[in-house]
């Protein structure tokens, strides 16, 4: 039985329309354990109230996932470049 837990995990997800994981609030800085459908991004968050909520890890893939210098795993992609949601830093990928 050992060894079986990451794919346990990851079955249960891909059965799932929902998925669960650390969340934080970009508003207040609340953080708790969040099930929301796969795909949604923003929700509300329960000490506010207000839809600033976003997954803190549920939707990285795995460790090489970027994280920027504050701290911050999100990012936000324009036409003219890509930076991060909470400090606006453009990641150093060379
Ligand atoms: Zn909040
Ligand atoms: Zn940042």
């Amino acid at each position: 039985m050992s060894g079986d837990v990451v794919d346990l995990a990851q079955a249960r997800i891909d059965r799932s329309p929902h998925g669960s994981g650390p969340a934080m609030c970009l508003g207040c800085g609340h953080e708790w354990v969040a099930v929301v459908p796969i795909g949604v991004v923003g929700f509300a968050c329960p000490a506010c109230h207000l839809d600033k909520g976003v997954m803190k890890g549920l939707y990285s893939s795995d460790r090489y996932d970027w994280t920027c210098a504050c701290g911050n795993i999100l990012y936000r992609i324009s036409e003219k470049r890509l930076y991060c949601i909470l400090c606006g830093k453009e990641p150093d990928l060379s």
